[in-house]
């Protein structure tokens, strides 16, 4: 059957507005959850086990978690001539950098493209997760924009990317609404750079006999004729990223969205797990707070949220959350 577009219901605002509404009439105090450590993660177990679906709600800290991080060792090994030169400290401030040109823009972007969307990552969380919960009716939301979900091996109809996808581009303008897959023109420019890609996809730099990368040997600029342009308007390509009111929604964008809000939708009154995973504290609409409203609406709901350094509830659904602190991984035991 063909659907109509404009008539799917956006899941993403939808979940946003309840959860923030849901918030508001919320005391603001906050909770760690009850009982020990010991006895939350026998409770989640538990839930896991029993629950009749369970929501994930990834964010930045289970990608860290795999050990995709944006900072420190891989920073230094894939743009270390980004920081001497532009005084740049990590991936994500990079990403926000007023580079002098388009040829070196591509060139930090298509690196933090590759090491963070088409590189396997270190450590398999994302399969361990998969692993858990794969015999179980699951939905997951996610802010993360690195595709780890997809490509450990998440049902790609039960996964809903709401701020896009860092193997996506779209027109910078937009004059229309289409993203384009860019992994080929993506490794054309490394290659161009200097760079190889190995046979597990792994990206090889060039290095020294102390094993640092050998940045004599790369360039930090791409050719000219490498950069993307928009196929129906000649504008600039940008990445299909949520960063201002530019981004593009495409269909697969719509469909997840509305196949969000009808999972929430038919599983309202049912025993449902929200597993949140690395959410960070500074950016609660898209999951935290959808997450608290769900909970609350529906008694035989429970909240699980795993984060290090910031795993709280709020008191008003203290009975039925479970909080624990730390690292994904280390958390269960992977
Ligand atoms: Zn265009």
């Amino acid at each position: 059957m063909k659907q109509n577009f404009a008539e799917l219901s956006n899941g993403y605002l939808e979940s946003i507005q309840k959860g923030i509404k849901t918030v508001q009439n919320f005391k603001g105090n906050v909770s760690a959850g009850k009982g020990t450590r010991e006895e939350q993660l026998n409770r989640l177990t538990e839930e896991i086990r029993t629950a009749d679906a369970i929501v994930i709600g990834g964010g930045a800290g289970l990608s860290t978690s795999a050990g995709l991080t944006y900072s420190g060792e891989r920073f230094d090994r894939y743009f270390g001539d980004f920081a001497a030169k532009f005084g740049i400290q990590d991936m994500y401030s990079g990403g926000f950098y007023p580079f002098p040109d388009e040829e070196t823009r591509w060139a930090w972007w298509s690196r933090h493209i590759y090491v963070n969307r088409y590189v396997y990552p270190p450590v398999p969380v994302y399969q361990k997760l998969l692993n858990m919960v794969q015999d179980k009716d699951y939905f997951v939301i996610t802010t993360n924009v690195d595709h780890q979900f997809l490509k450990a091996g998440f049902d790609k109809e039960r996964l809903f990317y709401t701020q896009g996808d860092y193997g996506l581009w779209q027109c910078s303008k937009p004059c229309h609404r289409r993203t384009y897959d860019n992994k080929g023109k993506v490794v054309k420019m490394l290659l161009a750079q200097g760079f190889v890609i190995g046979e597990n996809s792994e990206l090889i730099v060039p290095v020294k006999d102390n094993g640092a990368t050998d940045f004599s040997m790369l360039s930090m600029r791409i050719p000219s004729g490498l950069i993307p342009y928009c196929p129906v308007c000649g504008e600039p390509m940008s990445m299909n990223l949520r960063a201002d009111d530019t981004f593009v929604e495409d269909e697969g964008w719509k469909k997840a969205s509305a196949a969000y809000a009808e999972f929430l939708r038919s599983h309202k009154d049912k025993h449902v797990l929200y597993l949140e995973l690395g959410v960070g504290a500074n950016t609660p609409v898209i999951i935290k707070y959808p997450f608290w409203h769900e909970t609350y609406h529906n008694n035989k709901a429970v909240y699980a949220c795993l984060n290090y350094g910031e795993a709280f509830c709020p008191a008003e659904i203290e009975d039925r959350s479970i909080c624990i602190d730390g690292d994904i991984a280390g958390i269960f035991g992977w």
